[in-house]
């Protein structure tokens, strides 16, 4: 026997302050960052290893012994093994008896197997308490104390008992337990450090393929049509004006997208006269993934912001100022200030700040460290009023501004409307639909059918 350390508690009830022994299987990467967590912590710990030899890069205060004799220490083992190697523990099924084996791995693919590392090691042991844990949890995160953002620790098992004594160690270790329940839940547990990003790819293939149809759109229109028709080369544009054209409408025609599923929700329960029917999926997934639309919306809305301000830079801008000028110059006529241009100019602009601000407040609102510090009502105030008067004021900020060319038969080039026009569809369809909901008449129902009200209960389960 290897002894790192004289440091040996035997397995017995915690009487004192001392914490009980935990045991370690593999002295790989997690197992020595778990183990040097669990030792700053006041656990005495011991690995149970194929290999006794000590190794400089195992915790110091640590025991390692052989599988059979480390388990015989401790109540709990920790399995810091791939599951491809799990066959070995069956030999060790007598000594396991009784002990809570916490699995803590990972698999390489989705649903990798047919059953959770978790529920094939309690297949394996009968007899053991099989407790499903620290998965989600990098070693590198665990040795270099970085876990400010990853301090939830899923835990399952279907020992309630043993969950606990889990769920203690955890707590002991400064993070977080969340109990997801029995057993069943390893393999969703098991699937989550695969998963990438998975509430942003709807929204991140919504918003790259709007962005090609309008980018493409305003190639078309405005480099591709004035060269043909007009015989001036604005390829330029697709540097900034083209950019600087899609953005705001991406922004606009996703904010309005945030509150569309929240419109089809409320026409949805208004037709069945009951709240207790679950929505159709795929209005599930996208009331879902309304932050991560909004947060997209925003990002749009700020290049726009950055690409606007550097509009009086460019050459082009410089060009036209100038010649504006020199034409002024050549006829000897100063033209006079148009009042409803400036009018018009002046609220478009003050309307996109006023939009942008509200627009910016959505955004922080939707930050986890500030939406934990309001209350329910003041996240909805927030996000259901502010947001909707954010969405009013960018709409009537695009109105202003594209307005003009609504009834003006140069701006239907191919006789396709200007993307101005295309970007007030969705926004002022909801604002419509929206206008008809909060009516008294329908409100009413409505607000009575959210409070669990029912027309015809045959609907309800
Ligand atoms: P690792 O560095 O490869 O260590 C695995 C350990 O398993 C080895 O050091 C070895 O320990 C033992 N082992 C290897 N082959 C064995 C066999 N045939 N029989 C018995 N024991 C064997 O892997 P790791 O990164 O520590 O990962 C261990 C487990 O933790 C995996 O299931 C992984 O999914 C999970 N996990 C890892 C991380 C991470 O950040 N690394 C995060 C979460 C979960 P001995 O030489 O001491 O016997």
């Amino acid at each position: 026997m290897n002894k790192n350390s004289s440091n040996t508690m035997a397995l017995a009830p915690n009487t004192s302050n001392k914490r009980e022994t935990v045991c370690i299987f593999g002295t790989g990467d997690f197992g020595r960052a778990l183990g040097h967590k669990m030792i700053q912590s006041g656990y005495p710990v011991v690995y149970g290893s194929r290999s006794t030899q000590i190794s400089n890069l195992i915790p110091k205060d640590a025991e390692v012994l052989g599988h059979a004799e480390a388990a015989q220490k401790a109540a709990i083992i920790i399995i810091a093994i791939q599951r491809q190697h799990y066959n070995f523990l069956t030999p060790l099924a007598e000594v396991l008896h009784g002990k809570v084996l916490v699995d803590i791995s990972n698999n390489l693919k989705l649903n990798q197997y047919p059953e959770s590392n978790a529920e094939y090691l309690a297949q394996l042991l009968p007899g053991s308490k099989v407790v499903k844990a620290f998965n989600t949890v990098s070693a590198w995160a665990l040795q270099s104390g970085t876990l400010d953002a990853s301090r939830q620790v899923f835990v399952c098992g279907d020992d309630v008992e043993a969950k606990q004594m889990v769920m203690n160690i955890v707590r002991a270790l400064g993070l977080t337990p969340l109990d997801k329940g029995s057993l069943l839940a390893a393999q969703e547990i098991e699937n989550y450090p695969l998963q990438l990003f998975p509430m942003w790819r709807f929204p991140m293939f919504l918003s790259l393929g709007l962005t090609a149809f309008f980018f493409f759109y305003c190639v078309a229109l405005d480099i591709i049509y004035t060269y043909i028709y007009e015989h001036n080369d604005f390829s330029f544009f697709i540097a900034i004006t083209i950019p600087n054209r899609v953005c705001p409408v991406m922004a606009l025609v996703l904010l309005a997208l945030v509150y569309v599923p929240g419109i089809f929700a409320a026409i949805i329960q208004l037709y069945r006269g009951t709240k207790y029917r679950r929505f159709p999926d795929w209005l599930d997934k996208w009331m879902l993934c309304r932050k991560q639309l909004g947060l997209i919306a925003l990002a749009f809305a700020s290049l726009h912001v950055v690409f606007t301000l550097v509009t009086p830079l460019r050459a082009f801008a410089s060009w036209r100022t100038g010649k504006g000028i020199i034409s002024q110059a050549l006829n000897n006529k100063t033209e006079p200030l148009d009042h409803t241009k400036a009018w018009l100019s002046d609220s478009y602009l003050a309307l996109g700040i006023l939009g942008f601000f509200l627009f910016v407040l959505l955004g922080i609102t939707s930050l986890p460290s500030v939406s934990n510090n309001v209350n329910w009502r003041e996240f909805r105030f927030v996000q259901s009023k502010l947001g909707y008067m954010a969405l009013i004021l960018c709409t009537a900020h695009t109105l202003v501004y594209g307005g003009k060319w609504f009834l003006s038969p140069s701006a239907y080039k191919w006789y396709l409307p200007n993307i101005y026009i295309l970007s007030l569809i969705v926004p002022c369809a909801v604002l419509v639909v929206k206008f008809v909901l909060i009516f008294p008449c329908v409100d009413k129902p409505l607000t009575e059918i959210r409070q669990g009200w029912e027309r015809n209960p045959k609907y309800s389960e």
